[in-house]
C-alpha cells in the first residue's frame, strides 16, 4: 500500500524551492502593485501544483481564514480588496514569483526555473496531483483537503 504523503514535509519542500529561487542571482522587482493579481485585467491566471496550493492554503488558514472566495471582479481570492496587497505574500505560489508581472521583469527564463518546476511537479505527483490547476480551483481544493 502506498504511504500517505506527509503534507507538512511537502510544504517544507515547497518553501525550500521558493527560498532557492529567491537566492538565485536573478533580478526581480516586485513592487507589490498587484496588477498581476487581477486576473480579468491581465487575462492570465497562475496555475498551481498541489504543493504550491498546499502552502498557499496553509498561509491562508494561518491568517484565520476558513474558505477561499473568488471576488466578483475575478481577482485573486488572496488579494486584499481594499489595500491591494497579497494576503499570503510569504506563501504566494511560484508563478507569482516568476511569471506574472511585467513590472517585476516579465516571465523568468525557462532555463532559470526548469529544475525548480520539475521539483514542484515531483511533489505534485507525490501528493496525488496530476498537474497544475488554476489558482482559485487549486486553492479551494487545498483548503477542502486540509479540512
Ligand atoms: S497569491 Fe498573492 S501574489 Fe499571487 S496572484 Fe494572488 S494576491 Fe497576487
Amino acid at each position: 500500500m502506498r504511504a500517505k504523503p506527509d503534507t507538512a514535509e511537502a510544504a517544507l519542500q515547497v518553501r525550500a524551492i521558493y527560498a532557492e529561487w529567491e537566492s538565485r542571482p536573478i533580478q526581480r522587482h516586485c513592487t507589490g502593485i498587484a496588477d498581476c493579481c487581477r486576473f480579468k485585467l491581465t487575462g492570465r491566471t497562475p496555475y498551481l501544483t498541489r504543493g504550491e496550493a498546499l502552502v498557499a492554503a496553509r498561509a491562508w488558514k494561518a491568517a484565520g481564514r476558513k474558505d477561499v472566495v473568488v471576488p466578483a471582479d475575478g481577482s485573486c481570492p488572496f488579494l486584499h480588496p481594499h489595500t491591494g496587497k497579497c494576503r499570503i505574500y510569504d506563501g504566494r505560489p511560484f508563478g507569482c514569483r516568476t511569471h506574472f508581472c511585467e513590472v517585476a521583469g516579465g516571465p523568468a527564463h525557462r532555463n532559470d526555473v526548469r529544475d525548480l518546476i520539475q521539483r514542484l511537479e515531483d511533489i505534485d505527483i507525490r501528493l496525488g496531483g496530476s498537474g497544475a490547476v488554476n489558482l482559485p480551483t487549486a486553492a479551494k481544493e487545498a483548503m477542502d483537503r486540509a479540512k
